[in-house]
């Protein structure tokens, strides 16, 4: 194969009449307009000189011309670096510098600033609508763009973690490693041409980009592509589609809205969950309410997907299912490395095509985190269970030690979430003079009760050892979140640092 990537994922659009994008006034494009617009982009940034290898820092809303721009990468070469649309300048700035791109696509509202933190590279506009002088530029392109040449090897897409344990790295993606993790997707997920895909993820994270769009460019189905789960539209588009994939918040807001019901999902067969935890109680209320058990799989920046739970037998709620095909996890202690036995906590540590090449510009980073043989340390802490599915107990960097005990704050918020008039939980280790760290319980009210704390306090001495009881417990109106739901534990740290002082 002469390029691997665009001849799999892209390449199966050039002809094909049928829709590829569902869009929400109901317009739709099909996979050979969806090709041409790529290849008139393709055509603009080798005019821009951007040539293979560079990287081209996206930072756009969503919009088929935005996902046009990573099929124009592929056939171009050019290393597909896409941005958090809620990155503000300062961070624009490092992720610019850091990845030292040649050229950067911002919002033409933007464009002002970006300019002034851009350096040399070259500044061009995309609005939400698809206009902008990337795409005056692209118009006066041919329909047609003769792909580059690229190996399996050469890195596709150079995508930034989301930063929730510090400031986010590099990720370096080769063609491979995306292509291999797509194929086993489709594969243990059955997609197939006649899917249609509710997508309403943002697609500057690997869940919305890699995990949705890419599967569905190889199953060679269709996606209704929203620009962001709004519960009105998604409620509209439902019953067109045959699956959606969605972080646990997107199942929370539909459970909470009294018109989602089975009959909208009468043609649904897959609903899947990642990127945080999907809580257990979240699972059942969903099958409750649609018949459909939702499929929780992990995976991360770093490596795409790693573990699925099954698509026939059991989705275990509460895990993340097995180790994907090809995929090796073992769970290592964290000080020896050292394997540890079924059953008990560890790291999680991967093995397989999907694992990324290293991260970029960070060689000690790399070496810290990918071992020779292959395996990355995730930083995620997990155990097997005896029946081998894989249960997420928390990150290492949220592990507490308490008075020099080792605490998994997953173990304490299950306890808490069970308690009367608590909805969710989030436990976590702040200074204290005497432990070292303390434990502090935060806890979210169901509406319009209150939680019974000193109850909760009894209930947790049933059901915990006393070294891992909150020695402090705090009623917020919500967790705060990031744009992927996952719960931004260092701002919880911030705001109760002084609580034992
Ligand atoms: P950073 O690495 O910059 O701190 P991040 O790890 O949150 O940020 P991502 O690569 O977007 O960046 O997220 C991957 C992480 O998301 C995983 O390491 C894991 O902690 C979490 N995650 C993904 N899926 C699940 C899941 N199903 N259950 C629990 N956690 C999950
Ligand atoms: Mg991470």
């Amino acid at each position: 194969l002469a390029n691997p990537l665009y001849d799999r994922l892209i390449a199966p659009l050039d002809g094909r009449a049928s829709d590829f994008l569902i869009l929400p006034d109901g317009s739709t494009l099909s996979g050979d307009a969806f090709h041409r617009l790529a290849a008139q982009q393709a055509g603009a940034l080798a005019e821009a000189g951007l040539r293979p290898g560079d990287r081209l820092a996206v930072q756009v809303g969503k919009s088929p011309e935005a996902l046009a721009l990573y099929a124009a990468c592929v056939m171009s070469g050019v290393v597909f670096l896409p941005l958090n649309t809620g990155y503000k300048a300062d961070e624009l700035e490092y992720f610019i510098s850091d990845s030292a791109a040649s050229a950067v696509i911002c919002d033409p509202a933007d464009a002002d600033i970006v300019r002034g933190i851009a350096g040399s590279a070259r500044v061009l506009t995309l609005d939400g609508a698809g206009q902008g002088t990337l795409s005056d530029a692209a118009a006066a392109q041919p329909e047609r763009f003769a792909p580059l040449e690229r190996s399996g090897d050469d890195l596709a897409a150079l995508l930034y973690t989301s930063g929730t344990t510090g400031r986010s790295k590099g990720a370096m993606l080769s063609q491979s490693n995306l292509l291999s993790n797509a194929l086993t997707l489709v594969e243990e997920w059955r997609f197939t041409a006649d899917d249609v895909l509710l997508h309403a993820l943002p697609i500057f994270h690997t869940h919305g980009l890699f995990v949705a769009s890419n599967v569905m460019l190889a199953a060679g189905g269709a996606m209704i592509f929203l620009p962001k789960f709004d519960v009105e539209t998604v409620l509209r588009f439902l019953p067109r589609a045959t699956s959606m994939m969605g972080v646990p918040t997107f199942y929370t807001r539909l459970l909470d809205d009294p018109r989602f019901e089975r009959g909208l999902c009468r043609d649904m067969r897959l609903f899947t969950s990642g990127s945080a935890p999907l809580l257990a109680e979240t699972h059942r209320a969903f099958e409750a309410r649609t018949g459909h058990r939702i499929l929780e799989r992990y995976g991360m920046t770093e490596t795409n997907m790693n573990t699925s739970n099954p698509y026939d037998g059991e989705r275990r709620a509460g895990t993340v299912g097995y180790p994907l095909p090809g995929v090796e996890l073992k769970i290592t202690d964290a000080e020896t490395g050292a394997t540890l036995p079924d059953g008990e906590a560890g790291i999680i540590e991967v093995r397989g095509p999907n694992v990324f090449q290293g991260y970029w510009q960070m060689p000690e980073k790399t070496r810290a985190e990918l071992r020779d043989d292959g395996f990355f340390i995730t930083g995620d802490i997990g155990v097997i269970d005896p029946d081998g599915y894989v249960q997420i107990v928390g990150r290492a960097k949220d592990l507490i030690i308490s008075g020099g005990y080792n605490i998994y704050p997953k173990e304490v918020e299950l306890v808490l979430d069970d308690q009367p008039a608590v909805l969710e939980s989030a436990v976590i280790g702040v200074p204290h003079p005497d432990f070292g760290e303390g434990v502090v319980g935060v806890l979210v009210a169901e509406p319009g009760t209150t939680p019974d704390l000193t109850a909760i306090q009894a209930a947790v001495g049933e059901k915990l050892a006393k070294f891992k009881h909150p020695k402090r417990l705090e009623v917020v109106s919500e967790l705060p979140r990031n744009t992927m739901g996952k719960v931004q534990k260092n701002m919880l740290r911030d705001r109760f640092a002084e609580v034992f002082k």
